[in-house]
């Protein structure tokens, strides 16, 4: 070999060996980057479910605990709940006390279960509702099984309250005449979860029954935590469903899984709508039993068989 090829060679060798630094560097920065971008996520994660909201978002409330249908994994647990409707007096009585602490306000208050439309007497629930929350959205969310066989007086109760007819869009039912009657009684009506967009499906919520999950964990990964989906039951303002409504799946299939005081806030006792506001922002106990990494869709919709692998973490994946 030349003198020359051998100085081609080494310049050959140094821009090699300069290239592999560019790319080593090149890498370095693409890892810097994901992990940057991972941790603005998580930080974005962890304010949004710490930070107390400046108003009540949401709320929700039982008018039927059991519902006509058992879908897999209800997250309201009301396939398991025995009947239970919703006592008109006891109602107005909670909001009444709420609208004090909030100022009449809610962002978006949804009427529901259990199936609602199982009430014998749903109407005098959308009067009071809309008189101490004059300015809220407020939805009716039905499976619609039950909504053809409602009469005018429903109907017209509904629009006079400007309550909004929230149906999920489950496979089974004939939304074209639900719709066509919304339309003829100038009812409202927005499907319940953008499932006017979608197919409904079913939804996998494991609860793990040891309460060994990392409670604050739970929390921020959770998508009812902040106010998103709060319920109020018997004077108790619930962080979510599954804490208020653990007691069916604990009777049904004889568990323990504990609820205390410190699950849910009592409005007769609290003083402030921030006191409220501050008790969404943190995790409750009940956290520790809720599996949400393991949370997903089970694609197209199923009823389910009240089996309690429907709502509990799978011995695989613990
Ligand atoms: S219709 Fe709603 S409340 Fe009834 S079982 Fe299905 S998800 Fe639960
Ligand atoms: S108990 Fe906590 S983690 Fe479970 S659904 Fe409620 S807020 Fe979310």
């Amino acid at each position: 070999m030349s003198d020359i090829d051998n100085e081609i060679l080494k310049e050959l060798q140094d821009v090699k060996g300069r290239l592999s630094g560019v790319q080593q560097a090149l890498q370095l920065q693409r890892v810097q980057q994901s992990m940057a971008s991972s941790k603005l996520a998580q930080l974005e994660m962890f304010v949004e479910k710490t930070t107390p909201m400046g108003y009540m978002r949401a709320l929700e409330l039982h008018l039927a605990d059991h519902c006509n249908f058992s879908c897999s994994g209800c997250s309201h647990y009301s396939p398991l709940a025995e009947e239970s409707f919703a006592d008109i007096a006891e109602f107005e009585r909670d909001l009444t006390r709420l609208a004090e602490l909030n100022g009449g306000y809610i962002g978006e208050m949804r009427l529901m279960g259990g199936e609602p439309l199982l009430h014998p007497n749903i109407t005098p629930f959308f009067e009071v509702s809309r008189r101490l929350f004059p300015d809220s959205d407020i939805l009716l969310v039905t499976n619609g099984a039950l909504l053809m066989k409602q009469d005018n007086n429903f109907w017209d109760a509904i629009k006079q309250n400007r309550i909004i007819l929230s149906p999920t869009k489950y496979p089974t039912i004939d939304w074209g005449k639900i719709e066509a009657y919304a339309n003829r009684f100038g009812v409202q009506l927005k499907y319940f979860e953008q499932t006017d967009k979608s197919k409904k499906e079913s939804h996998y919520y494991p609860i793990d029954i040891s309460g060994g999950q990392p409670a604050p964990a739970s929390f921020l990964r959770c998508k009812m935590a902040n106010g998103i989906c709060p319920l109020l039951q018997h004077g108790k303002l619930y962080p979510c469903s599954p804490a208020a409504n653990i007691r069916h799946f604990n009777k049904y299939f004889n568990k323990s899984l504990s609820i205390t005081e410190l699950d849910y806030l009592d409005i007769y006792k609290v003083g402030s709508l921030s006191e409220i506001l501050n008790f969404f922002a943190r995790p409750v106990p009940f956290c520790r039993y809720c599996a949400t990494t393991k949370q997903r869709s089970l694609g197209a919709f199923k009823m389910g068989a009240r089996d309690i692998n429907e709502w509990i973490l799978q011995g695989d994946e613990q």
